[in-house]
C-alpha cells in the first residue's frame, strides 16, 4: 500500500450520549450549579449540534431555540464544562476556539484540512499501543495526548491534483 492510501478502517465510536448526559447532570450538582433555563438550552444544543463547534455555532443554534441567550453564557458554560472534564476545546490552528463532548471511553483524534477546513476523526489503536510503550520507557503517566494531521483532504487533493501523502509546498 502506498503512503497515504491508507484510510481508518472504522470511524471512532460515537460518544455515549446519555451517558455524558448524566454525568453532565452529576457535575453541575457537584459545582452546586443550577442548572438555568439558559444553561440547559446551551447543554441540549451542544448534544445536538455536530462534533467541532466553534461558540458563534454553538451561539446561533442556542438563539435559534432562546433569543437572549448571549455570548458570554455560552462562552462561560462550555469553559466550565471543558474546566470539568466534559468537553474538550480544540485549538486547530485557524484562530477558533472548537468544543466536542468529552468522552473518555471513546477516544479519537483528528486530520484537519487546511484548504477547506473539513475536520475527520480517526481512531488507530496502534498508534495508541505505541504512545503507550513509549509512556511506560520514560515512567509517564499520560493523562490526555492528541494527534493532529494538518494538510489536504481526499476531496479538495481532487480537486488540486494533489497525491495524498505527499507533503503540499504551497497553498492557496
Ligand atoms: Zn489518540
Ligand atoms: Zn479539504
Ligand atoms: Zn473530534
Amino acid at each position: 500500500m502506498k503512503r497515504g492510501e491508507h484510510q481508518p478502517q472504522t470511524g471512532p465510536r460515537p460518544p455515549d450520549r446519555e451517558r455524558l448526559r448524566a454525568e453532565l447532570v452529576q457535575f453541575m450538582d457537584r459545582r452546586g450549579l443550577r442548572s438555568t433555563e439558559q444553561r440547559r438550552v446551551i447543554i441540549e444544543q451542544l448534544f445536538g449540534v455536530t462534533d467541532h463547534v466553534t461558540i458563534d455555532q454553538l451561539l446561533e443554534s442556542v438563539r435559534a431555540v432562546d433569543p437572549r441567550v448571549g455570548y458570554a453564557t455560552v462562552y462561560r458554560t462550555m469553559k466550565l464544562l471543558a474546566e470539568g472534564g466534559l468537553v474538550h476545546e480544540r485549538k486547530f490552528g485557524d484562530g477558533f476556539t472548537r468544543y466536542e463532548l468529552a468522552d473518555a471511553h471513546a477516544h479519537h483524534d483528528h486530520l484537519i484540512c487546511l484548504d477547506c477546513g473539513k475536520i475527520t476523526e480517526f481512531e488507530e489503536p496502534a498508534i495508541e499501543e505505541l504512545q503507550d510503550g513509549i509512556a511506560l520507557r520514560h515512567g509517564f503517566l499520560v493523562r490526555d495526548h492528541k494527534h493532529e494531521l494538518y494538510g489536504t483532504c481526499a476531496e479538495c487533493a481532487k480537486q488540486s491534483d494533489v497525491k495524498p501523502g505527499r507533503v503540499k509546498t504551497a497553498h492557496r
